[in-house]
């Protein structure tokens, strides 16, 4: 391939990233576009909103079987399917029913809705599509046209995790902070609601619930500084009914409710309504109708560092806090906080499981939760009382969780304010937003669990900037060590793994090792089948009751997203969103192990008989080119070395050789380097995705940062042609050479 070709490549990828104002606002006016894409949807449209209309809180709780109706399939969030024709006996026959390329390769998160057999689900940068169940056709696609500018501030990718259905309508909440309500006919626009403040960074990345007709909605931007809240809104028409903040604005301002006003007392010393406080819930919700609960997850400090955010200490509430909330008032009725003063990125926004089950011969109603912190949580969902908790992961922040106060004992071996420390988990946590599913055959609960490092240092030059991450950490210790042995050694540290946890034991009964780490997330099915989606590129099923591997199947692409299951006409289907991507995928490039490549995007569905295969992809793959030539002096490259991890490895990638959705720099054209200043400083390239750093580089800076990468390249080619590639290849071909399909 010629180099422009190559070069037209890169910067077809990075155009999707970012693209067209300078000065983003959230909440564009812009309706968005709706396109009919099957010539009869006008006779279809009636059929499609007449079973949407069905949805309500009665269809929800009965859950029948056949449908998928709510992101965790019921309020409880098991996301467990009593379906069984498909089952560990007859697996083997499971194949391909149908397969439909979304045609983007950022990260895809969303579980789909089934109602009657049309599918809804969500795509990369908030797109909704309407599916035929049975047969993958594209019924209609709303993109709600959100700026391309504002994805600098998704720091997880521009991804979306699923919509919600309630009586006729499709709710979607969109990476620029808008709430959309869909008719689900057509996908034409019934009401759009801005859920957000236009002076901040909000992003909106997670499914809405519906309860007793209110669409909740929360957002995320705690990492570059806001305030978390979530919000109810009528289904109907849109109206705000309440706000609830999980975090005190300026105490000199008032509070907005009681509940604020307890929380005020536990921040200390500092100014954190400056930077926000965080708190954002920006990802799982459940809801007990018997109890009228809703439980929301609340995410991390902004900044992270508690030293910075309030020093005088604190808890901090309610960050990594599970509340219950009054859905009718917004009104707090409990809250449990995992991590009190959390200063590592522990939020307890991860998925949240509803279940009774027998502890110590009684019946308890319990909610159930393994938040980034390392610890699986189970409580008392009607009072928030403690039951127990034990740490499913390796962690190192903490030595366990006292069984009588319900509060973590930290170790001091993870307070960073004066030395950098190596702490487990990192702030990818021990469990992300990848869900979980309960078992009620088995008992069980499955995580798909991380085991990830991080070195944490104070940030002691911290200020707080509108345009960058706003954590209180000093992300210079993110660069890759440069003893080769050490660096292979942290690359062998990177694992993932699903591990089947006993809830009333809290005790691990059996492990599935994965290559490695970013696996997706979890279906159980009463066909005694546990599926996920792999990040080496493969959807599998597992033995819900041993673990074993029974079957899996190539998908040319890292999976996140968890399946779903639903039937039509007496037959199981068996659904997955394929795509790589999010906080993980976007800057470390996509795993190697077993042939994995970085294809489209793709919804893939599987039945038993199916009989359709996916086509392999044609694949080139390119090596680092030589560097273009560049007088610099080891002082520049080390000062670079530092700016590039303080402003660009959090998309580039630590070492500057990322060869995920985002443009490698390594590959570089000369004619890049020629205009390299007018990119990173002057914003020649905001269009094709990538923002400009004027607020915090200058040219100076800008060049010192260009011959670290020079630098980085010369070092990871000679590191490429050493023999710790021919010995390591699944550690090292992704830093190594990008793989080019064909095609594509
Ligand atoms: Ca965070």
């Amino acid at each position: 391939m010629s180099r422009p070709t190559f070069l037209a490549i890169i910067l077809a990828i990075s155009i999707s990233l970012i693209g067209c104002s300078d000065n983003p606002e959230p909440g564009s006016p812009n309706n968005g576009t709706i396109t009919a894409k099957t010539e009869d949807l006008t006779i279809r449209s009636d059929v499609i909103h007449s079973a949407v209309s069905k949805v309500n809180t009665k269809t929800i709780v009965e859950a029948d079987p056949s449908n998928w109706l709510s992101t965790g399939r019921t309020y409880d969030e098991q996301r467990h399917s009593p379906l069984d024709q498909i089952n560990d006996k007859n697996i083997s026959e499971l194949g391909l029913a149908w397969s439909w390329e979304t045609n983007t390769k950022r990260g895809l998160e969303a579980t789909p809705i089934v109602v009657d057999g049309t599918m809804f689900t969500s795509g990369t940068w908030s797109v909704v599509w309407a599916h035929d169940a049975r047969t993958g056709e594209l019924l209609w696609e709303f993109d709600p046209e959100v700026p391309r500018s504002w994805g600098r501030y998704a720091c997880c990718d521009v991804v979306n995790r699923g919509v919600a259905a309630w009586e006729g309508k499709i709710y979607v909440g969109t990476i620029d902070g808008r709430l959309i309500a869909l008719n689900a006919g057509d996908g034409s626009v019934a009401w759009s609601a801005n859920t957000v403040p236009a002076d901040r960074p909000y992003t909106i990345t997670g499914a809405p619930r519906v309860v007793d007709g209110k669409v909740i909605i929360g957002n995320g931007g705690a990492e570059y500084g806001v305030r978390g809240f979530i919000t109810a809104y009528d289904a109907s028409n849109g109206d705000q009914l309440w706000r609830f903040y999980t975090v005190p604005g300026n105490p000199d301002d008032g509070f907005e409710s009681k509940a604020m006003e307890e929380a005020a007392t536990t921040w200390r010393g500092g100014k954190w309504w400056e930077v926000g406080g965080g708190g954002t819930v920006w990802d799982s919700m459940a809801y007990d109708p018997d109890l009228n609960l809703l439980y929301i997850g609340v995410g991390n400090g902004a900044p992270w560092n508690r030293y910075i955010r309030s020093p005088g200490g604190g808890d901090n509430l309610f960050l990594s806090s599970i509340v219950a909330i009054n859905p009718d008032s917004g009104e707090k009725v409990w809250h449990y906080q995992t991590t009190p003063g959390d200063t590592w990125d522990y939020t307890a926004v991860q998925h949240m499981i509803l279940a009774d089950i027998e502890i110590q011969g009684e019946n308890r109603k319990v909610i159930m939760q393994a938040p980034k912190n390392g610890f699986f949580y189970v409580l008392d969902r009607r009072t928030g009382e403690f039951l127990s908790a034990e740490a499913y992961v390796p962690i190192t922040w903490a030595t366990h969780v006292d069984s009588e106060t319900g509060r973590p004992v930290e170790d001091p071996q993870a307070h960073y304010a004066n030395d950098k420390k190596r702490v487990k988990p990192g702030p990818l946590g021990g469990h992300n937003w990848h869900p979980m599913t309960f078992h009620p055959g088995t008992g069980l609960v499955y995580i798909p669990a991380l085991d990830l490092a991080f070195d944490f240092a104070q940030d002691n030059a911290f200020k707080h900037s509108k345009e960058d991450w706003n954590t209180g950490i000093d992300f210079r210790t993110t660069a890759p060590p440069t003893d080769p042995n050490q660096l292979i050694k942290n690359l062998q540290d990177i694992k993932g793994f699903v591990t089947a946890w006993d809830p009333k034991t809290q005790k691990e009964i059996w492990r599935v090792q994965h290559a490695t780490a970013w696996n997706g997330g979890l279906l159980s099915t009463s066909g005694n089948l546990l599926f996920q989606g792999r990040a080496d590129g493969y959807f599998a099923a597992y033995s819900a009751d041993n673990g074993q591997l029974l079957w899996e199947t190539p998908t040319h692409v890292g999976i996140m997203a968890a399946p779903i299951s639903y039937s039509i006409d007496g037959e199981q289907y068996i659904s997955v969103v394929a795509g790589w991507g999010g906080a993980y995928g976007l800057a470390s490039g996509a795993p190697r192990h077993k042939g994995n490549v970085l294809s489209k995007g793709r919804i893939l569905t599987y039945k038993l008989g199916g009989d359709l295969t996916l086509p392999d992809p044609e694949v080139t793959y390119l090596a680092i080119p030589s560097p273009p030539k560049m007088d610099y002096s080891l002082a520049q490259v080390s000062e670079g070395q530092d700016l590039f991890h303080q402003y660009c490895a959090v998309c580039h990638g630590p070492g500057s050789g990322t060869s995920g959705p985002v443009a490698n720099l390594f590959y570089a054209e000369q004619a890049v380097h020629d205009i390299w200043d007018a990119i990173v400083v002057g914003g020649a390239y905001t269009q094709k995705g990538m923002p400009n750093f004027k607020h915090a580089l200058d040219s100076e800076k800008s060049q010192a940062i260009r011959a670290y990468v020079i630098e980085a390249a010369k070092g990871t080619i000679a590191f490429c042609e050493s023999d710790y590639r021919k010995q390591y290849p699944e550690l090292l071909d992704t830093a190594c050479e990008i793989p080019v399909i064909g095609g594509e």
